[in-house]
């Protein structure tokens, strides 16, 4: 088995050597500037628009209609912000979860800030979002529901195509924040009717940094970086070449390894959930068991702490998360535990496991061989 047993593939995924072998020759052969007229730039500007045409085939949309930007973050921020603004002469309501990244939380509290009224959807015990509470909640006002389409923290996939079609039919911008589905999970922003999604390489064996937000042909939304006409004008900056091309050859391949890789984790997932509640007294598994990203496992374990748990599965050659990557070092729960309905004490046990490419069978059972061995000793030490 080799060390160290990589378990948290949603913080982020090495670089695949297909997708390293890629980029290499943008950073200092085939280095000019896309928007630069003589062939050196031009030849540039060809790898760029190839690797908007592979990411637009994954989404099922139009070359024209992706902005590449600097990752899931700053898609979101844009989709956010962009569309907020377009269309605030014809309201101020803007719909989400409590679940949501913080990479759409805070621009939205920003938003409000600025006198745009966020309102929440309540999400079910396993963070599932009902359609029927967005139709609820719709109103003359309302311009944007952005929901995700998989958590990041517990897996939960969301029903985004019902929520989609609810939204079009009132004339209602959708944005999803596909940061963990895309490339795991098939997305047809047409079929979902998506008018934004954001998207990022690096979980993807793609380059860290770069990322690309769908812009649904037609909508009212401004641009968020301004600076320059890059992009049709819809995102100021100098193209990070060798960043797009990586992002377009990760994307193509995962999206042919997807049906696979999809089958071949959620049987390592359940397996393990299975082995998991038998063989370790006080688990509770967090998330819906099938509506689930196929890498997915979280978990809580009563009466002890995730940090300690990290720690030790860390000293046994073992990354792992106790929650989002952007929370680590944290001792407050998680938020997205905490909207589940969980006690703050059992959110702080949380445990989250994403596997990859890499992952074996035998990396799993050793991974659960040393959590109840550790969990054992904590709970032997009253370590709370
Ligand atoms: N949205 C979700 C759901 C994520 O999981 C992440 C990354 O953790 C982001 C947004 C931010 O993406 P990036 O790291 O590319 O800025």
């Amino acid at each position: 088995m080799e060390f160290p047993v990589y378990l948290d593939h949603a913080a982020t995924t090495p670089v695949a050597p297909e997708v390293l072998e890629a980029m290499q020759p943008y950073f200092s052969e085939i280095y000019g500037n896309p928007s630069s007229l003589y062939s050196l730039g031009q030849a540039a500007r060809e790898a760029v628009e190839t690797a908007r045409e592979n990411v637009a085939r994954v989404l099922c949309v139009s070359p024209e209609e992706i902005v590449f930007t600097s990752g899931g973050t700053e898609s979101d921020n844009a989709a956010l912000r962009g569309a907020a603004e377009a269309n605030r002469a014809k309201g101020r309501h803007l719909l989400t979860t409590p679940i949501e990244h913080s990479a759409v939380l805070e621009p939205l509290a920003s938003l409000a800030r600025q006198g745009f009224e966020i309102e929440s959807l309540p999400v079910d015990s396993e963070g599932v979002v009902d359609p029927q509470e967005v139709a609820r909640r719709l109103r003359p006002d309302t311009t944007l529901v952005t929901v995700m389409a998989a958590n990041n923290e517990i897996g939960t996939v969301e029903p985004i195509g019902e929520i989609g079609a609810l939204c079009r039919a009132r004339g209602v911008l959708f944005h999803t924040d596909a940061v963990q589905a895309f490339g795991k999970l098939p997305l047809d922003a047409r079929a979902l009717q998506v008018d934004l999604l954001s998207l990022s390489a690096h979980k993807i064996y793609g380059p860290k940094g770069i990322g690309a937000l769908y812009v649904r042909r037609g909508i009212a939304w401004t641009r968020f970086q301004e600076g320059g006409d890059q992009e049709k004008g819809r995102r100021g900056g100098t193209l990070n070449v060798p960043g797009i091309v990586g992002l377009g050859k990760a994307a193509g391949i995962a999206a042919e390894a997807m049906e696979s890789e999809s089958a071949r984790l959620s049987a390592l997932r359940d397996g393990f959930f299975a082995r998991l509640e038998a063989e370790i007294p006080g688990t509770r598994i967090i998330g819906n068991r099938t509506q689930r990203l196929p890498n997915n496992i979280h978990f809580c374990v009563e009466g002890v702490e995730g940090e300690p748990m990290l720690l030790a599965l860390d000293a046994a050659g073992i990354c792992a998360s106790a929650g989002s990557a952007c929370s680590a070092g944290s001792t407050e729960p998680s938020h997205v535990l905490l909207a589940l309905g969980l006690t703050r004490e059992l959110a702080r046990g949380a445990l989250r496991l994403t596997l990859g490419r890499q992952t074996k069978a035998e990396a799993l059972d050793y991974t659960l061989q040393t959590l109840a061995a550790t969990v054992r000793d904590l709970r032997a030490l009253g370590a709370r």
